[in-house]
């Protein structure tokens, strides 16, 4: 695989592309479908923009090259996974107008949960177990603080919310009650076997894996395939291992630094006051995309 180069960036809505019609935007990735059968079935085309999100908002302002380092993120991580569960990427071309953003996948009936699997405490896991002891209905040893190791990783599932909406925690008889025992059982199951896996393949980059978020779906079969996108900065928070130190927030290689940013008071921005949050400096764009490049080199390689 080449190393994205993040040369070219994408403009802020889904570019046209000759052969496919756009059908959907997330936050961040731009879905299209074949305007002609192909060759691989029923496809789509997953456009990773330079967008970014924050707070469950997407910023006025794009990271340049993102789009690049999350889809060769991904790719590397399926790679290193696929002997755990399939997942929905399709060896086929993607068009020169997106090369090395973009992937052509396989088109899954997705399950409305988020798969969050958390090894270590920080964030909103942290603030529920503070108040209940337990995140998502999963008890966990006392005295734990911010960043502390969880020996036995935990799955800690969200609904998925629509755009502009919240995801929201929910117990494992939460997902059961929404997908059935069986699939719910396989998700977890799935879920903690690839965030292990994960897990001790950042450790020996000197990166700490503290928690994830996967998106599975169904085949037109019924199979359990893995999609989204893995592993990346968006979906994940990465640590630098040599700087641990539970008691406090850990520096990471994730847009934590943009959300550190618009909760200062720098950026005026009232996360409550239901506005849109401003758009972010160019020093703070640059810090974030040297985070996004600098957490590919150590788990990937260097770019050239
Ligand atoms: P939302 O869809 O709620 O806006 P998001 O902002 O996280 O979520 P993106 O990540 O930008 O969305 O877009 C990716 C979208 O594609 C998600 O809705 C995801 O569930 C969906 N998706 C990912 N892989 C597949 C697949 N193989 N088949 C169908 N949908 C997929
Ligand atoms: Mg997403």
């Amino acid at each position: 695989m080449n190393a994205p180069t993040m040369t070219t960036p994408t403009p802020p809505v889904a570019p046209l592309i000759p052969g496919w019609r756009h059908t959907y935007s997330g936050k961040v990735r731009d879905l299209y479908e074949p305007t002609e059968p192909h060759p691989n079935g029923d496809v789509l085309l997953v456009v990773a923009s330079d967008r970014i999100s924050a707070f469950d908002w997407v910023l006025p302002t794009t990271i340049p090259g993102k789009g690049e380092v999350l889809t060769a993120l991904s790719l590397w991580w399926f790679d290193r996974v696929k002997d755990i569960v399939p997942n929905h990427t399709v060896e086929a071309e993607v068009p020169a107008e997106v090369a090395g953003r973009a992937m052509v996948v396989q088109r899954l009936e997705m399950f409305p949960v988020e798969c969050i699997a958390r090894g270590y405490l920080t964030g909103s896991g942290l603030i529920e177990y503070n108040q209940m002891g337990s995140v998502c209905g999963v008890p966990l040893p006392e005295g734990l603080v911010d960043g502390s190791r969880i020996e036995s990783p935990i799955f800690t599932p969200t609904t998925k919310a629509d755009l502009g909406e919240h995801d929201e925690n929910v117990t494992f008889d939460g997902v059961v009650a929404t997908i059935g025992d069986t699939a719910a059982g396989a998700l977890r199951a799935l879920t903690l076997a690839v965030y292990g896996r994960a897990r001790e393949i950042a450790a020996e980059r000197g990166i700490i894996l503290a928690d994830t978020k996967f998106e599975f779906g169904r085949d037109s079969m019924g199979l359990i395939v893995l999609g989204d996108e893995v592993l990346t900065p968006d979906s994940s928070r990465f640590w630098p291992a040599d700087t641990w130190e539970p008691g406090h927030a850990q520096p990471s290689f994730d847009k934590q630094y943009v959300r550190d940013w618009l909760t200062s008071p720098a950026s005026g921005w009232d996360r409550k006051s239901g506005q849109a949050p401003p758009a972010l400096p160019e020093d703070v764009v640059e810090k974030t995309r040297a985070r996004y490049l600098e957490a590919y080199g150590r788990l990937v390689g260097n770019y050239s």
